[in-house]
């Protein structure tokens, strides 16, 4: 998996002082690197009752939908707030300074659902965790959350514990 993380571009101290960024577009922009990490996060699944899979704006709006294509399901968005145009179901949840929203359509996800939650990176799980709690107050269920790369020590993982957390990359 070096070979992976070879076309992941880190930026030291963006979008401030002190945050280490992963540049997933440099990966993005290689053919193989992309086919290959789209095809292992899929592979993950291939056994796992799915019905729908889940993307996070906005970088989750670009692998999600890949792993759903792969796998043959269809692909739900969860939006910032005000984006959604029909009913909509919302959580609030805290940053490090403040908080965000996010939204999803109620009529996204039908009750007893299973739901696969994909975003780039796994860092704190605040935002993983948010969107779980979305899927559930819509009764759907948590199929697993897959993640390209997760950053270990920020022990974003024991916000999620009792759901299935898979990430190709650990650093
Ligand atoms: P978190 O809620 O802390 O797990 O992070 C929320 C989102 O912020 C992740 O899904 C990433 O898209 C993004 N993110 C957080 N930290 C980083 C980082 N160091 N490099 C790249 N993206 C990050």
């Amino acid at each position: 998996m070096q070979h992976l993380k070879d076309l992941i571009r880190e930026v030291l101290d963006f979008p401030k002082p002190g945050i280490n960024f992963y540049d997933i577009t440099t990966l993005l922009k290689d053919p193989g690197g992309f086919r290959e990490v789209i095809n292992c996060l899929s592979a993950h699944y291939r056994s796992t009752p799915i019905d729908v899979v889940l993307g996070i704006e906005a970088r989750g709006f670009i692998i999600a939908p890949a792993v759903a294509y792969a796998l043959g399901y269809g692909f739900v968005p969860v939006r910032k707030e005000k984006k959604l145009p029909a009913e909509r179901e919302r959580i609030e949840y805290a940053l490090e300074y403040g908080t965000d929203v996010l939204e999803i359509h109620r009529d996204a996800i039908s009750p007893g659902q299973n739901v696969l939650i994909i975003d780039d990176v796994l860092a704190t799980g605040g935002t993983a965790a948010a969107v779980a709690r979305l899927v559930e107050m819509l009764n759907g269920k948590v199929a697993g959350l897959g993640f390209i790369l997760e950053l270990d020590f920020l022990k974003g993982r024991e916000k999620l514990a009792g759901y299935d957390v898979h990430s190709l990359l650990h650093y």
